[in-house]
């Protein structure tokens, strides 16, 4: 038996199919031909930061135990040929697969780079090359980028689940019950996370594109998802549903310090610095701030659509000292490099009590200044004070993690409520992951 990793990318466009979908096409014909799957299929989240990804820069890898890896290459091929959006030149598919137990260190590097980093297509060609991997490209072949990272990133560290479900012949609007979804989520039984946001009202299990995806659940438990999906209420069939194991809610693309000195175009990471001069509101509603580290400024970007972010970010001062995760956008003419905040942390706040004239005691009024260090009088009984009094401002912000509203976070970022609840170890797969209904 050899161990065998197949990963798929960029099957997809705006009109149609989801590579999650097609993963369990080929899932599907593999079980019928008797192959065992020894890990949950994986949907790995690239760089949010690259402008030229997919969608949701996801790319999926599923790992099997079989004898004869010619065979699981060809079903795969014939799937992705026959599904995916790369028959209509929408998509530039790509297919890897490994055959080797233990997944070689340089492609674990490369997996780890394409999360926070650029990636050019020589770096993925050179290792392709490698006798225990065969490929399959469409169009320019820049899916083959994320389909050799989904196997690179084996999920060893922090990891989540998402359930997805698929429509049998649904069409437009999903038929799920908003409040069965509601229900779910306020019980906080099954470890959920990122369904609803409630903010804006807006429940995001339920996608709006043409794709074949009838809702997603996201936790932490695969069996906790299970018994969720079946407590929704739904208005149209199921055709087939997958649990998936995955990097997202995992903060995993801004795990790495971004280094000051050399920041690069379109890397993720965080900075922590302090803030310098006002921050900057512009058309729009955006925020700019700038925050020093080593002697360096950074200028950072915080949008309106993530809302609770930008009102913080306007609300911050000079001298406080932030810790910011991101991605660096292009240089422009106008700000240079910027960071493009996803979230922000308050480390410690600078005072923020307003200075003011003392009040005389007998008439209560504020009092004069006489002169700079010579105190203050009141001059309509000529009483003099030396105290100065300090208002406390009337400001919320606390020594804490702010994230945007959920429908502006990124897939990949670490809701609050996962803080703490990080899992290191894997789930045997086992139990409802995977079903096709008649
Ligand atoms: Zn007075």
């Amino acid at each position: 038996m050899t161990t065998i990793h197949l990963g798929l990318d960029d099957t997809d466009s705006d009109d149609g199919m989801c590579t999650t979908y097609l993963t369990t096409l080929i899932i599907e014909n593999l079980i019928n031909e008797g192959i065992r799957l020894i890990d949950y299929p994986n949907l790995i989240r690239l760089n949010p930061n690259i402008p030229w990804r997919t969608r949701g820069n996801a790319a999926l890898c599923i790992r099997v135990e079989a004898n004869n890896p010619k065979k699981v290459f060809q079903i795969a091929k014939k799937i992705m040929i026959e599904n995916s959006e790369s028959r209509n030149n929408k998509a530039n598919s790509g297919l890897v697969m490994l055959c080797k137990n233990k997944v070689p260190v340089d492609i674990v590097k490369f997996a780890e780079k394409c999360i926070n980093k650029e990636i050019k297509m020589e770096e993925m060609r050179k290792l392709v090359k490698n006798k225990d991997i065969e490929y399959f490209g469409q169009g320019t072949k820049r899916g083959l980028i994320g389909a050799l990272a989904s196997i690179g990133n084996t999920l060893e560290n922090d990891h989540t689940y998402e359930l997805i479900a698929y429509r049998k012949n649904g069409n437009g609007e999903r038929g799920v019950s908003l409040q069965s979804v509601i229900k779910i989520d306020k019980e906080k039984k099954y470890s959920l996370f990122s369904n609803i946001d409630y903010n804006s009202h807006r429940v995001l299990i339920t996608p709006h594109g043409k794709d074949p995806i009838l809702f997603a659940l996201r936790g932490n438990n695969p069996e906790h998802l299970y018994k969720a999906m079946s407590e929704l209420k739904l208005y149209e069939d199921v055709e087939r549903f997958a649990i998936f194991r995955s990097n997202q809610g995992t903060n995993q693309h801004l795990n790495d310090k971004l280094d000051v000195s050399s920041l690069r175009t379109y890397d993720s990471g965080h900075i922590i610095g302090k803030m310098v001069g006002k921050p900057v509101v512009i058309k729009g509603g955006h925020v700019f701030i700038k925050i020093k580290n080593r002697k360096k400024i950074i200028n950072c970007a915080v949008y309106a659509p993530t809302i609770s972010l930008k009102n913080l970010a306007r609300n911050l001062k000079a001298g406080d000292e932030i810790e910011l995760g991101g991605g660096i956008s292009r240089k422009s003419k106008k700000f240079g490099r910027i960071l493009n905040v996803e979230y922000i942390k308050i480390i410690k706040l600078t005072d923020r009590s307003i200075k003011k004239n003392p009040l005389c005691k007998k008439c209560n009024k504020s009092m004069k200044s006489i002169g700079k260090n010579k105190g203050y009088r009141c001059i309509k009984c000529g009483s003099k004070s030396n105290k100065i009094r300090k208002i406390e401002s009337n400001n919320e912000i606390e020594n804490k993690l702010y994230l945007p509203v959920l429908s502006a976070q990124r897939h990949l970022i670490k809701p609050v409520d996962r803080y703490g609840k990080e899992q290191r170890n894997k789930k045997k797969l086992k139990g409802n992951w995977f079903k096709i209904f008649e």
